[in-house]
């Protein structure tokens, strides 16, 4: 397992000097070093051996996990695994493969909406990423609109912006 911190970190509640730089330095939060303490203690009872967390993006209420493993192996069965760790967590979940594009990265935030297109838009002033969805799921998204925004903004490290059509 990989985690955001350390394994001793993971099992006490204290920060190394190593983590505690981590932390102070912003390259950890405080949600990864509560997720590393669930995903340790959920792995006493399931395999999560090859669980890979690479970082986490935190968005109002919604926690993505960028994962360099399978997403299923948190996900588990039935989302079992996932609905446990968003109740320990206190947030609403996503765990999306680091390792894909940035069109499949984006299908999995915005599922269950289907992405009818990605284009990277270039301007005179400005450049940013437009993510066409179908206007009739425009009332049934799984966050809010600023949520999602944000989310992809940090996921991709670009602006994103989302239109119906
Ligand atoms: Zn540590």
């Amino acid at each position: 397992m990989e985690l955001p911190v350390c394994e001793i970190c993971a099992y006490t509640n204290n920060l190394c000097k190593n983590c505690k730089d981590k932390f102070k330095s912003g390259k950890i939060n405080e949600i990864d070093i509560e997720l590393s303490r669930i995903l340790y203690s959920l792995a006493k009872h399931k395999n999560m051996d090859d669980v890979i967390v690479k970082r986490t993006i935190n968005v109002d209420g919604l926690v993505v996990i960028l994962v360099d493993s399978n997403p299923g192996i948190l996900i588990g069965k039935q989302g079992r695994t996932i609905k446990r760790i968003s109740q320990e967590l206190g947030y609403k979940i996503r765990v999306i493969n680091n390792k894909k594009n940035h069109k499949d990265q984006l299908s999995d935030l915005f599922w269950p909406i289907p992405i009818l297109g990605v284009n990277d838009v270039f301007t005179l002033n400005e450049e940013y990423i437009k993510v066409r969805l179908p206007r009739n799921y425009a009332k049934r998204l799984p966050f809010s609109l600023d949520t999602l925004h944000q989310a992809a903004s940090r996921l991709l490290d670009k602006k994103v912006k989302v239109i119906f059509e």
